[in-house]
């Protein structure tokens, strides 16, 4: 038997159940799938996946819902560029009749996807043999090859590639990218692969040294940018969070969160704050403990500083008051950290509030 009847056999007896490994394939809910499955952990994406098809179950419902409602419906998963391109995306189909293209190179030409994601649904759905190298497969091709080189730089990747044509060449090109995808991820893991159990161990030279773990070799990381933010909680006596939508900044743009900045030094963090509320707010507030978020190479210290004020306002233009414990409207996980961080609110509310735009509620 090839390593290739071998790897398939092993895929087919052993693939994990998911809601989009249907057959035949949907080409939407496969689109859908990769898009949500990049840098995302699997158990998170599979229930925000159902509700998302539920509510969208085709390209044409998204088309033709607005970008929040997309945005809401992928809260949760972060990268939330990749909504609005997949929004995007089915409004350029849907205009042009509604099908999908069947190859990688005209998939690629669509907003937001990229090689990996037009290789996984050319391949998947279409058949196409077009291999899929994302880290899983990289992982377990540099180690089946022993390869010295990285195979994410130019030519480790031109080895494990045409490893992968081979494959292609004895089976079906869609499964042979999500078995090797299924491999990588639950037996080629990075630290403890399982080559006792392992269909491609007869021919996996890595396998044959002490420590598989070696390949690929480390990748050199840039260190994160660390930064530090001032967010401001202003609650109203219903317990409602004041947020607005973020219109600026290359993060969490679309996304309702309390007011945000950087923190400037120079400058009192109660003074700060109360330059970033829409009203004047007058008397104390309460800096809280900060909490830690991650944007994808930012590491972000957040100070919450919270306000209670006992009237109830109309929100000004852009912005809305908000249940904070189950927002209605597209959001971070980062309002969530807040959430927890404000075990302890200010005891006194604020008994001075003037008004700028909006009025008594
Ligand atoms: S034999 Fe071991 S190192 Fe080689 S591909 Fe299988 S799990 Fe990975």
């Amino acid at each position: 038997m090839s390593d290739a009847a071998r790897l398939i056999a092993w895929f087919r007896a052993n693939a994990r159940p998911l809601p989009w490994r249907a057959t035949p394939r949907d080409p939407y809910h496969s689109l859908v799938s990769e898009l949500m499955a990049q840098q995302t952990q699997l158990d998170r994406v599979v229930p925000r996946f159902e509700a998302f098809v539920l509510r969208f179950p085709n390209l044409e419902t998204l088309a033709a819902a607005s970008e929040d409602e997309a945005l809401e419906l992928w809260s949760g998963l972060g990268y939330y560029r990749r909504a609005r391109l997949l929004h995007r995306l089915a409004r350029e189909v849907a205009a042009g009749g509604g099908e999908l293209p069947k190859t990688a190179a005209e998939l690629e030409r669509l907003p937001g996807i990229g090689p990996y994601t037009a290789a996984a649904v050319a391949s998947l759905v279409f058949g196409e043999a077009v291999p899929v190298l994302d880290g899983n497969v990289a992982r377990v091709g540099a180690r089946v090859l022993a390869l010295a080189e990285d195979p994410r730089r130019k030519s480790g990747r031109t080895a494990v590639l045409e490893w992968v044509r081979a494959l292609m060449a004895e089976a079906p090109p869609g499964d042979v990218n999500e078995a090797l995808m299924e491999l990588g991820a639950t037996i080629c893991t990075p630290v403890r692969p399982n080559c006792d159990i392992c269909p491609l161990a007869a021919g996996c030279q890595a396998r044959t040294e002490d420590d598989p773990t070696a390949y690929p070799p480390p990748r050199q990381t840039r260190a994160p940018v660390e930064l530090r933010w001032l967010a401001v909680i202003i609650e109203d006596p219903r317990g409602r969070w004041l947020l607005r939508q973020v219109a600026e900044g290359p993060i969490l743009r679309g996304l309702w969160l309390p007011p945000f900045d950087e923190i400037d030094e120079t400058r009192r963090l109660e003074e700060q704050a109360r330059d970033l509320v829409p009203f004047g707010v007058g008397a104390a507030v309460k800096v809280l403990e900060p909490v830690r978020h991650s944007i994808t190479h930012r590491r972000i210290e957040v100070t919450p500083v919270h306000a209670r004020i006992d009237l109830r306002l109309s929100a000004p233009d852009g912005w809305s008051w908000v249940d904070p414990l189950s927002p209605n409207l597209p959001t971070s996980s980062l309002l969530a950290k807040l959430q927890r961080s404000d075990s302890d609110p200010p005891s006194a509310p604020l008994s001075s509030v003037a008004r700028r735009p909006g009025g008594n509620e």
